[in-house]
């Protein structure tokens, strides 16, 4: 039964975050008038192909790159899979796979497809915070050969907001000669993300998670990272050879104009999410339902919070919420068989714990209110189903 009869709440704004209203008017003249191929050599093409340009340097002025630097894909998952296996796909010179396991699906995949191919992974420990092992990976990079290779990392985890210590990482990865990835999907618009201050060489965005289009995002590459990297789809020779494939041109409109938003109102964003995270917590707090924060509170997303609900399974929560709020649990559904989520377990929780935890997103248009009232639905639920014995 739902525990609310009003709207129903978003609260998984790191899923996907809905498109700004600046995001959708920019896009739509690109869908009628103005649609053309931007490869094109004619006067409509060439619009586009400057509208394209518009819009990478301002993905660019996002993380502070040089737009030539920048290659528009089909979204983060591409572009994580283009910096893995450009770099270690073939007869390169690097061999080698850094990466740890609370890492979205498109890395953790893409190095199982890669390890399959004879490409040495190596594992990257997280502590108990969800934060990786910087002493324990020092020590294994220690005592490796000498094979170059990648490095990986998301900056905010997608499942438990941790926020990870990119720049202690590109030190160590730099000192082995290995190049840096960061997957910044989850950060961008959230944190300041700047390719330099966290020196690494490629880095992976997603419009979707910034108010922007679904279906694009793109991959950062810097020029030591451009001269090695081999493409992975072949075709026109599009984004300088390295992903061919026409440019869908409102995409990139849209996301450049979600980019140039998230740039201009970052602190203003931070803010906001804080409050609201920190309204909800006391919420719960003062409602004295008890609940475990999973992962560091220190290193963690503006808004994004992963909570624990002790003896209570967060399937059946989410259904006595639902159509309340819609929110995520921290289990991963894979071919349709429900499996505690890897993430959960990488970071020590049993699969028992690992199935009580639920995700909860704040966005930019998220209201105090609807903190509130969602906190309010959370402590309804978790009472009903802890006197059911869930
Ligand atoms: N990396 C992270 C950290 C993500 O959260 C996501 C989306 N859940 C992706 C990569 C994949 O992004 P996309 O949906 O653009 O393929």
């Amino acid at each position: 039964m739902a525990v609310s009869r009003e709207e129903p709440l978003y609260l998984d704004f790191a899923a996907s975050t809905p498109p700004a209203d600046e995001v959708v008017d920019a896009m739509m003249p690109w869908l009628r008038q103005l649609h053309a191929n931007p490869h094109s050599d004619h006067w409509h093409g060439r619009r586009a192909a400057e509208a394209i340009e518009v819009a990478r340097e301002a993905v660019a002025d996002l993380i502070n790159a040089s737009s030539e630097d920048v290659i528009f894909t089909s979204g983060a998952t591409e572009a994580n899979n283009l910096a893995l296996k450009g770099l270690l796909s073939g007869a390169g010179p690097r061999q080698r796979l850094w990466l740890a396991d609370i890492e979205h699906k498109s890395l953790l995949e893409s190095a199982h497809a890669l390890a399959s191919a004879g490409v040495k992974v190596g594992r990257i420990a997280v502590n108990g915070g969800g934060l990786v092992d910087l002493d324990a990976f020092g020590e294994n990079l220690e005592c490796m050969d000498a094979t170059a290779g990648v490095v990986a990392v998301g900056h905010g985890n997608n499942e438990i907001g941790t926020v990870q210590p990119v720049e202690a990482l590109a030190l160590m990865a730099r000192r082995y000669g290995h190049l840096l990835h960061v997957d910044a999907t989850q950060s961008a618009g959230r944190l300041t993300v700047d390719v330099d201050a966290l020196s690494c060489d490629l880095l992976a965005l997603s419009a979707h998670k910034i108010y922007g289009p679904g279906g694009i995002g793109a991959l950062y590459v810097s020029a030591e990272g451009r001269r090695e990297m081999r493409p992975i789809l072949h075709g026109g020779g599009q984004e300088g050879g390295l992903r061919s494939g026409t440019v869908p041109v409102f995409l990139a409109v849209g996301f450049g104009t979600a980019a140039r938003i998230a740039r201009s109102r970052i602190a203003e964003d931070q803010v906001h999410l804080a409050q609201l995270a920190r309204e909800f917590l006391e919420a719960l707090s003062e409602a004295r339902i008890s609940f475990v924060a999973v992962g560091s509170m220190e290193h963690r997303l503006p808004g994004h919070l992963s909570l624990r609900f002790p003896g209570v399974d967060a399937e059946d929560l989410l259904s006595l919420m639902a159509p309340s709020l819609s929110v995520s649990t921290g289990a991963a559904c894979s071919a349709g068989e429900l499996r505690a989520s890897s993430v959960l377990r990488a970071l020590g929780l049993s699969e028992n714990d690992a199935s009580e935890v639920i995700r909860f997103t704040f966005g930019r248009i998220s209201h105090l209110d609807g903190a509130r009232r969602a906190a309010a639905d959370v402590v309804f639920a978790v009472q009903r189903a802890r006197a059911r014995g869930s």
